[in-house]
């Protein structure tokens, strides 16, 4: 595994491999690598022939209020991770080789960014789509491997690329998850054991929800305050900050449930935000 550190190294990397008519696999990722991460690295080592990750802590993404600063890194761990799961390349770029100049030029992705966590963090997924933009031009024609976990910036991705024409096949990946249903996130290094328990309810309620509609339940509005009731029941659990019932691909909210829905929450156990989703086919 190769370590590199500049977007110019990364490129002759990437160019040679190509060169020899090989495919190649991008992960993007902000470090404080988990199994959720080395799921998708896998995935990417399994179908290409060389795998490019990403550990750069975007701080475009992150509004002046938000955990920069306390966004936990160990980026030792991480290669070793990496290594672990199949990595050929591992760019770790500076601020200033990502964001040499104050930047003026950024990517927007209208509709699907409003809702959601676009509500709560209303710069957050420009500068995700930004930042993902210049990772597509690092990595050039590829296959680019996201987490489900992240479901609005999953949708989101597949949404630019279609409409920029990047040279990239978006590959959405399940959720790698704790015993106790939690969706692993480099962020529950915060929580303290008890809170780790209770967080588990977040992904009961969603699972519980599903069975609720494949039982023939189709109003959006049950269904959500079913979620909502499961977790008001853990009180280490804040009422979340949202629970959306969407289509899966526009995001747009449905009133009643047909086809790709899915059900999307953020809550807050102790200190961080935890997301989690699930998805549901109905007729
Ligand atoms: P992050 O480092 O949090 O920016 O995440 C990097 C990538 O890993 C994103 O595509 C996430 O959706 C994905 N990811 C994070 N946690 C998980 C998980 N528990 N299961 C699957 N993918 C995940």
């Amino acid at each position: 595994m190769q370590r590199t550190t500049t977007i110019a190294e990364t490129w002759d990397l990437l160019d040679a491999a190509r060169a020899e008519g090989k495919s190649i696999g991008l992960v993007p990722t902000m470090g404080f690598l988990h199994d959720g991460h080395a799921s998708l690295i896998r995935a990417s080592a399994a179908e290409n022939d060389i795998t490019l990750t990403t550990i750069f802590v975007n701080p475009l993404q992150f509004a002046a209020n938000e955990d920069l600063s306390d966004y936990p890194r160990d980026i030792e761990r991480d290669l070793v991770l990496c290594e672990a799961s199949g990595a050929d390349i591992v760019l770790t770029p500076s601020v200033e080789e990502m964001y040499p100049l104050p930047i003026v030029t950024t990517v927007t992705v209208d509709r699907l960014s409003e809702g959601m966590e676009g509500a709560q963090r209303p710069t957050h997924f420009a500068g995700v789509a930004t930042v993902v933009s210049k990772l597509f031009h690092i990595g050039g024609r590829c296959r680019a491997y996201f987490g489900e976990k992240d479901y609005q910036q999953f949708a989101i991705v597949r949404r630019m690329v279609i409409d920029l024409s990047f040279p990239v096949e978006v590959v959405g990946c399940p959720i790698v998850r704790e015993d106790n249903g939690l969706a692993m996130s480099s962020r529950n290094t915060y929580l303290s054991p008890e809170e780790f328990e209770a967080a588990g309810v977040l992904n009961r309620s969603l699972r519980s929800a599903v069975e609720l509609a494949e039982g023939g339940e189709r109003d959006a509005a049950v269904v959500r305050q079913h979620v909502l009731d499961m977790i008001a029941t853990e009180p280490l659990v804040s009422a979340p900050d949202y629970v959306a019932v969407v289509d899966a691909a526009s995001l747009e909210p449905l009133e009643r449930l047909a086809g790709e829905v899915r059900i999307i929450l953020a809550a807050r156990v102790g200190k961080p935000r935890l997301l989690d989703n699930i998805g549901v086919s109905l007729p």
